[in-house]
């Protein structure tokens, strides 16, 4: 059956808009190179629109608004939009996977951390109310003092394709949940599943202007929105190169930033694994998501006794990774999300080649699909350091790999990148795995897996791939500014001038 995508506009003030220049950008289904729907596109005119909106929504009735709710209150609307999205879980799936070409079983998963992350900050939105006015203890009687802990006020959410709704509700559900107000700018990829969260949020009757939705194009929305003096923070998650320019844009208003960047994440696989399950992780770390994780554990490190016989394992499990259609059962891995990403991919690819790498397999378009960006699960070997594959992001399945002989050349080679954000070991020897996690220079270590990712742990990078932890109460800390109030509880005076004498 065909799954209609609905025609939206933005998301503003609680309502529906029309954006003010009444221009739009088309969907094209991934799989199909076709054009299914477009998405209202933002400009600045909107951005000051809904700005002003979440500003007002913010403080509402002098001092009732978002702001000065009670966490309890805020946790109601967070449980009641996960209730809604778990309602719809199956059609939000069948949308996001048509929209950004993801297989459906994940896109399901999705919407399962996209109920769960909002329950949980719901949960946490509720401690927060227990947390405020925590003393702190001060070494002289005559003070005391104590912390509140207060929303930033209205926030920038700038977000990425590859996770569409999950990487939005990563920003959107503790920022809600801390009394921010918020304007979400999903990207122009892959947009359609974030303008259905606007409709749950109309659905459950969050205030108006509490969360406003834009759609719209990286320089058209994106930057007005980051620099906009009004706004009092910029939460990024995107590219590096992106990522500099959002923080250029923040500096001019000495505004914070927090940066969840790229990365060209390591696994290292050492001599005493099982082959089948190291095989397993290997290809799920870097294919997972059609190869679009900004963590992909991209670059191999495997131990050079074993290298050939890991080689073989790694060939023949990918030749039962099913490519195909998102919606066909089973996809393991569908097209990568636009016709620019790739042909970004193949020049990866071909260039690895032009500088002297081998294709152990892949490489190309599968031979059985005609049309949509589907790209077979590419394996790189006999590569160097200093070629492109190994240093740049490629941001698709595509895995390259180098050996090693000992632990300190595994440790130098998962380092050797500008990028910081995961690493994964595979070993039996989990003295040795605990060596490596202490010696990775990255935000997330997996050991003995890849990938995994849960809503309590805190995420993000370091390096290149950039600062700030989303997730776990790390992600609602991102939206609180911490104020210390400190109080004279003496009934001596201070005593530090000299009294002026009576009259
Ligand atoms: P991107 O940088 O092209 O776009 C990200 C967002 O920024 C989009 O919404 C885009 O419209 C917007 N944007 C573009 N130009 C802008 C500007 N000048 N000012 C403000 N906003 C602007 O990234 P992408 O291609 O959508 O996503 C892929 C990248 O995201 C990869 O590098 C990946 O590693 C990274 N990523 C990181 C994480 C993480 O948690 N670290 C998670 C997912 C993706």
């Amino acid at each position: 059956m065909a799954i209609r995508v609905p025609h939206r506009l933005l998301f503003i003030d609680g309502e529906w808009r029309e954006p003010v220049l009444k221009k739009r950008i088309p969907i094209v289904n991934p799989s199909s190179e076709e054009t299914i729907g477009d998405i209202p596109a933002a400009t600045a005119e909107d951005v000051e629109i809904a700005v002003g909106a979440a500003r007002r929504a913010l403080t509402r009735n002098k001092g009732n608004g978002w702001a000065s709710a009670s966490g309890a209150v805020r946790a109601k609307y967070l449980r009641a939009i996960a209730a809604k999205i778990t309602e719809r879980k199956s059609e939000l799936a069948k949308l996001e996977a048509i929209d950004c070409g993801k297989p459906l079983e994940e896109a399901a998963w999705d919407m399962d951390d996209v109920a769960g992350c909002f329950e949980y900050y719901a949960d946490l939105a509720e401690g927060l109310d227990a947390k405020q006015k925590a003393p702190v203890s001060l070494p002289m009687e005559s003070f005391k003092s104590y912390v509140l802990k207060e929303p930033i006020g209205v926030v920038a959410l700038i977000t990425p394709w590859n996770y569409p709704l999950l990487m939005a509700t990563w920003k959107v559900a503790p920022a809600l949940a801390a009394g921010c107000t918020a304007i979400l700018k999903p990207s122009e990829l892959a947009s359609v599943t974030c303008l259905e969260l606007a409709e749950v949020c109309r659905e459950v009757g969050l205030p108006p202007g509490v969360l406003n939705i834009l759609t719209g194009l990286g320089p058209e929305a994106g930057a007005p929105l980051a620099s906009h003096p009004q706004v009092d923070k910029i939460a990024f998650t995107g590219s590096s190169a992106t990522g500099s320019k959002v923080m250029t844009a923040a500096a001019q208003h000495i505004k914070p930033v927090s940066l969840e960047l790229g990365g060209k994440s390591p696994i290292v696989v050492f001599e005493d694994v099982d082959l089948d399950k190291a095989a397993e992780w290997t290809l799920f770390g870097c294919f997972w998501t059609n190869g679009q994780i900004c963590s992909a554990t991209s670059r191999l490190i495997v131990h050079e006794s074993i290298a050939a016989q890991f080689f073989e394992k790694l060939v023949q499990w990918s030749r039962n990774i099913k490519i195909s259609d998102p919606l066909e059962e089973g996809c393991r891995l569908g097209p990568v999300v636009s016709g620019g990403q790739y042909e970004k991919i193949l020049k990866f690819i071909s260039t690895a080649k032009s500088e002297g790498a081998t294709i152990l397999c892949g490489g190309d378009r599968p031979e059985h699909l005609k049309k949509g960006f589907f790209l077979e699960p590419t394996i790189i070997t006999d590569v160097t350091t200093s070629m492109q594959i190994w240093r740049e992001e490629v941001f698709g399945p595509v895995l390259c790999v180098k050996t090693f002989g000992t632990e300190d050349e595994a440790i130098e080679l998962a380092n050797d990148t500008p990028y910081g954000l995961g690493a994964a070991v595979l070993s039996n020897d989990l003295e040795r795995c605990e060596r490596l996690t202490k010696a990775f220079q990255a935000g997330i270590v997996w050991v003995n897996c890849s990938q995994p990712c849960f809503c309590q742990a805190p995420w993000g990078g370091n390096k290149r791939s950039g600062f700030g932890r989303e997730l776990g109460e790390w992600g609602l800390d991102n939206y609180l500014s911490v104020k210390q109030v400190t109080q004279y509880i003496s009934s001596e005076p201070w005593g530090w001038y000299k009294a002026p004498s009576r009259l």
